[in-house]
């Protein structure tokens, strides 16, 4: 795989709507048919391919299983999302992380013909356990890490979105990497097993960490318009561009999905589900033309990855 200095890559963390309403037996989740199509073809629009993180779960319907498969004959990269987004990963035991990386692993596997190589953890909640299956498994990189102050109120929002339903609620608050935001390096880079820089002759993964400014500013990710404004968004936006190693651009279903398209009844927590189509679209039509415009090559996450092992000395 070729170096890519100057690139971005698009990161879209396929929460569904299926996931969020605890997935109903029998649902057909929209967010994998129109509006997918819809944002797809912006983003074809704008020379940019996807790097999609799959929820295995939501792949046993044979009908998402075969859009997957399509996804990845386009040229999208498939990566791995866990099985079933438990909010607590990092706190799981080593066999339940074994498993929800794995099952995911495999059918991701099953429908594209190709194991995935970048994983991400549900709300970024990541541990040494998570971290020696990934290497177990050769993962070329993990983009768990949200290297910036901001984790600690985001996980307090997450908790309040969820305070009436308990499970959820457990889940989001237990986690064992509340020091990692602190303490990791916020630029990418090659880490062992212990999350520490890898020396030459460890085996490491490509840590792809949450593009930031700073420690204490939010990290670039499409959401943070919504809730912050987006003048605030926009100059993170342009500083990452100008400044960061291997940045990516990330989102979420909600961010393409119209508020008309949800389907009616169901309880979830998902915010900005109300915002007309057409904002979502003008949104994510202004995000992809500054990466566009910033000069920087559209690749996927492996791409991006690849460039920082070979930048390091490694191959990919
Ligand atoms: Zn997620």
């Amino acid at each position: 795989m070729r170096p890519s200095p100057g690139a971005i890559a698009i990161n879209v963390n396929f929460d569904s709507l299926n996931e969020a309403f605890g997935f109903p037996t029998g649902f057909r989740d929209p967010s994998f048919f129109e509006p997918f199509d819809r944002f797809e073809a912006l983003a074809a629009r704008h020379g940019a391919k996807l790097t999609l993180f799959m929820i295995g779960r939501d792949m046993e319907s044979p009908e998402v299983f075969a859009r997957v498969r399509d996804w990845a004959g386009a040229g999208h990269e498939i990566a791995n999302h866990t099985w079933s987004h438990p909010m607590s990963l990092g706190a799981m035991s080593e066999s339940e992380i074994a498993d929800e990386i794995g099952r995911c692993h495999d059918i991701i596997a099953r429908a594209t013909g190709r194991e995935p190589r970048g994983f991400t953890a549900p709300a970024w909640s990541t541990s040494r356990a998570v971290m020696k299956e990934l290497l177990k498994r050769r993962y070329l990189y993990d983009a768990s890490l949200f290297p910036s102050c901001a984790l600690y109120p985001m996980v307090a929002r997450i908790a309040l979105n969820h305070w009436h339903d308990p499970k959820r609620l457990r889940q989001s608050l237990s986690r064992r990497d509340w020091g990692l935001a602190l303490m990791s390096p916020r630029d990418p880079f090659l880490a062992s097993a212990d999350w520490r820089p890898a020396r030459a002759d460890q085996d490491a993964i490509v840590v792809l960490p949450l593009p930031t400014v700073s420690r204490l500013d939010v990290p670039l990710w499409h959401t943070v318009g919504y809730v912050l404004g987006w003048s605030r968004h926009e100059s993170i936006f342009r500083r990452v561009l100008a400044e960061s190693e291997a940045p990516y651009y990330l989102l979420h279903p909600a961010d393409f999905v119209a508020a008309e398209e949800v389907p009616q009844g169901h309880s979830h927590a998902l915010e900005r589900l109300s915002v007309p189509g057409r904002t979502k679209l003008e949104r994510l039509a202004s995000a992809l033309a500054l990466a566009r415009d910033s000069g920087r090559v559209f690749v996927t996450m492996d791409e991006l990855a690849a460039g920082v092992r070979a930048r390091a000395g490694r191959s990919a």
